[in-house]
């Protein structure tokens, strides 16, 4: 078994959509990104990529590189996922933290769910996901950022 730690974080500006694990969540601010911005799944990327050691979401997909302007983080996750899969390894459970001041994230969360176990091809229940808000401290706590930390375990490839 290997396990992967994820993390990401984005500044919350006006203007932009708040996308959290491919779902649309209403709130007067949303991710400032390069791409679509959607926080969650790019530390569930890092923390798959963490578990296999090889490489991270940077390395993977360059922010300088005008080929993933606005890409769309589910096709990233994706790609970054079928490739672990192609190697052999075995998905057992994700889960993740978002913090962030508001909205509430609860009412969401099985959708979240649901949206990330169909990204990922895998059972809805090996995926779990709670909100913190930060109390009105700090950056999370004024609203000026969302961030998420996840783990991940995964079962290393069988060596014939
Ligand atoms: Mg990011």
């Amino acid at each position: 078994m290997r396990t992967g730690i994820g993390y990401d974080l984005h500044r919350l500006v006006r203007g932009k959509k708040l996308i959290l694990g491919g779902i649309h969540i209403p709130y007067k601010k949303g991710e400032k990104a390069h791409s679509d911005g959607d926080v969650l799944l790019h530390a569930i990327t890092d923390a798959l990529l963490g578990a296999t050691g090889i490489g991270d979401i940077g390395e993977f997909f360059p922010p300088d590189d005008i080929k993933w302007k606005n890409a769309n983080s589910a096709i990233l996750l994706k790609t970054v996922w079928s490739k672990i899969k192609r190697e052999g390894w075995i998905f057992e459970n994700l889960d993740c933290v978002i913090l962030i001041e508001e909205p509430k994230i609860l009412p969401f969360r099985n959708e979240i769910r649901s949206s990330i176990a169909n990204i990922l091809d895998v059972e809805y229940e090996r995926i779990f996901l709670k909100a913190k808000t930060g109390e009105g401290l700090g950056i999370i706590g004024r609203g000026k950022a969302v961030a998420v930390i996840c783990t991940v375990l995964l079962h290393e490839p069988i060596r014939a």
